[in-house]
């Protein structure tokens, strides 16, 4: 059930099928140059096979700059499941996925991605040790979401320091996208900072929420981009910064947790030349990875251990910012060269 397939860009990349459960799905391990492979699994319909392939080997690739750049020891991978997560997800379909990953002997270490819930975890770690984002258990980590939040407003601070000249968020207004986990914690560490929220989520009751207890402004959903705003933070879907709302974008600083903001490499040099500073996302929402880690790699009482690295990844933030500025590069570019030199550093 688990075939693995040719891949010139990936160390391992995998087709898993279970016909019982009615299990198809891919698990690519891009590099375990720093550790072993770590990334989530992910579960949406795909409209073919090559699709779901193109989707893992994006986010296991995605998985080691974003683990390198936490400082993490630990590679990339991903698992992607091809269903409806709300109509297709069963136990057996799950355990059948555990049992894959278990025959990867730890090269590939798993946790939630989009789909995914600490339940369905707790199902595959009923076949496989080498899952992480448990609820329970002696080094459960459970949801990431207020950590990535946590250093997703720590990387806005550094971005505003460099903008605006203070790094104080009092007074600032942010734009944001997605009031879902991440987008939800966000707003309240900035709300308690005294800043000033527009929101937009597809979700109406959050929306409503977020003008009950935060006193947002709503902002209709296809217009949240371009808001009149210091600071654009994207916290819901991928591909939210591209040729037709770059344009838009009236925020000189765009800092949010999704994954892949980037509609492709360009845009980057896009925001760059219309004067507006982008954050890359694998650093900025590194917080998550670094919670999920912390399971992985079995550290007792976590919290310090957890803090320590993300001061640490605000200081890799710090730093690209720095180098961008002084070269007259997209932070996105340095922070893409800054991990492929340290990825070749490491001997294979
Ligand atoms: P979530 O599913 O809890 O929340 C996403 C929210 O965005 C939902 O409320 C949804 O209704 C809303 N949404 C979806 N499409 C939208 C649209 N077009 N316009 C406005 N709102 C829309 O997800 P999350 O865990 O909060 O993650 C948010 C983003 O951050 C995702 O891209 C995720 O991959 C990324 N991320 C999350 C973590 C984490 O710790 N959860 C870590 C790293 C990266």
């Amino acid at each position: 059930m688990l075939t693995r397939l040719a891949s010139t860009s990936h160390e391992e990349l995998h087709r898993v099928e279970d016909r019982d459960s009615g299990l198809r799905g891919y698990i690519a391990l891009h590099s375990t140059r720093l550790g072993p492979a770590a990334g989530g699994l992910r579960m949406r319909t795909y409209d073919s096979d090559a699709a779901a392939i193109d989707d893992v080997l994006n986010l296991s690739r995605g998985m080691s700059y974003k683990n390198a750049a936490a400082g993490l020891p630990l590679g990339g991978g991903k698992a992607v499941i091809m269903g409806d997560p709300s109509r297709d997800k069963t136990p057996e379909m799950l355990r059948a996925m555990g049992r894959a990953i278990n025959a990867l002997q730890g090269r590939y270490w798993t946790a939630e991605d989009m789909g995914m819930a600490p339940e369905d975890m707790a199902e595959i770690a009923r076949e496989t040790r080498f899952v992480a984002g448990l609820d329970h258990g002696q080094y459960a980590s459970g949801d990431p979401s207020p950590i990535t939040a946590k250093g997703v407003f720590n990387a806005m601070r550094a971005g505003a320091a460099q903008v605006f000249g203070s790094d104080d968020l009092a007074g600032r207004h942010v734009a944001v996208q997605g009031l879902g986990h991440v987008g939800w914690h966000l707003c309240r560490l900035l709300h308690e900072v005294g800043a000033r929220l527009s929101v937009a989520d597809m979700d109406a009751r959050c929306v409503t929420r977020a003008v009950r207890e935060l006193g947002a402004n709503v902002v209709p959903l296809s217009r949240i981009h371009a808001t009149q705003a210091d600071i654009f933070a994207p916290c819901a879907i991928g591909g939210i910064l591209n040729a037709r709302t770059i344009p838009e974008i009236q925020a000189r600083l765009v800092a949010g947790a999704a994954n892949n903001q980037l509609a492709t490499p360009e845009d980057a040099a896009t925001l760059h030349t219309r004067g507006i500073l982008y954050l890359p996302d694998y650093v900025a929402n590194g917080g998550g990875i670094i919670n999920v880690a912390a399971e992985i790699l079995q550290i007792p009482d976590s919290g310090p251990w957890v803090a320590e690295r993300l001061d640490a990844m605000q200081a890799t933030m710090a730093k690209i910012l720095t180098r961008a500025e002084g070269e007259d590069l997209s932070p996105a570019r340095v922070a893409d060269r800054m991990i492929e030199d340290q990825l070749l550093q490491v001997a294979v």
